[in-house]
């Protein structure tokens, strides 16, 4: 097996070589100023070792990559019955989609598309003001990464809040048919504020871990969820991560990650590692470009998909 200190800096060396660094997102405006020149790739590994390269310490806007975790702690409040609230099955639509909801009665198809963790945010906010809710959720990711100096970037939750009609009109929309149970102003304001929690590829691999192993911090052997959860959660992101995208990402990748418009990806090579990639620039369907490109390198270096060699 080649060494993974290697493999990792050859990685970041060639992504930023590249000219193709695809479009940073612009429809929040913050976004906008990040520079598309950046790459950074971290690499936590079963043995507690953790392989970094390029800009793995700088934060960035997690974004999307939010929702794996508020759907971790969704099912930790409802169990199961989270599910009628929302569906498991990839929407082959965009991620921020309204067309689906009409015809399937406000019921998003999956947890990940905005209409989705908009429902998951929800279930968190029951019985909590807003404030306590993001708490919980901010708390939860210093814990799985073992750093409480993980923080939310108020000028990009403001510059979403300010700018996110479309999330506006899903979360009405969802009202409408009684899909969400808090006022839609705490369900938007939880949702923005956790999506502008910023991390860098350093700790949000160190994040992940629990997923790569069955819902364990190796590290620290404490357990966060139990095997199955760990199982299903990795199953609704292969199918589901990378919205219109998944599909392409399962082909090309071949295991389960979390995209956000921010550029990153966190995926997880079960029983192997957990990884996370950042380069701002996205393809058309709001992945990072150089990300995917960066992961299907390394899944195959390491023979870590989870397809075979
Ligand atoms: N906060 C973003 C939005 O709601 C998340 C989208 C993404 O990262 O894919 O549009």
């Amino acid at each position: 097996m080649p060494q993974l200190d290697a493999v990792v800096r050859d990685i970041a060396e060639e992504m930023s070589r590249r000219d193709d660094r695809g479009e940073v997102a612009t429809y929040i405006p913050q976004l906008a100023h990040v520079d598309p020149g950046q790459f950074g790739l971290a690499v936590a590994a079963a043995d507690g070792s953790i392989a970094c390269a390029g800009h793995s310490d700088t934060p960035f806007s997690i974004q999307s990559i939010s929702k794996v975790f508020t759907l971790t702690l969704a099912l930790g409040v409802a169990g199961d019955q989270l599910w009628k609230r929302v569906g498991r099955e990839p929407s082959g639509n965009a991620f921020n989609s309204i067309v689906q909801l009409e015809l399937e009665q406000g019921v998003p198809r999956n947890p990940f598309i905005n209409a989705g963790a908009l429902a998951v945010t929800d279930v968190i906010l029951s019985g909590h003001p807003p404030r306590e809710a993001l708490g919980e959720i901010l708390r939860f990711i210093r814990f799985a990464a073992q750093d409480d100096s993980i923080h939310i970037d108020e000028h990009v939750a403001r510059s979403e809040k300010a700018t996110g009609f479309r999330n506006v009109a899903l979360a009405n929309f969802m009202k409408s048919f009684g899909v969400l149970q808090n006022p839609v102003d705490y369900v938007l304001g939880t949702y923005f504020h956790h999506c502008a929690i910023a991390m860098s590829c350093r700790q949000l691999a160190l994040a992940g871990r629990f997923l790569a192993h069955s819902g364990r911090n190796p590290d620290t052997n404490c357990s966060m969820i139990s095997p199955e959860r760990a199982r299903r959660i990795n199953a609704l992101m292969l199918t589901c991560g990378h919205y219109d995208g998944s599909g392409e990402f399962a082909y090309r990748v071949g295991l389960p990650g979390k995209s956000g418009v921010g550029g990153g990806i966190l995926a997880v090579a079960p029983s192997h590692a957990s990884i996370a990639v950042w380069a701002p620039g996205l393809d058309p369907t709001g992945n990072s470009h150089l990300g995917r490109i960066a992961l299907e390198k390394l899944a195959r270096k390491m023979k870590w998909s989870i397809f075979g060699e």
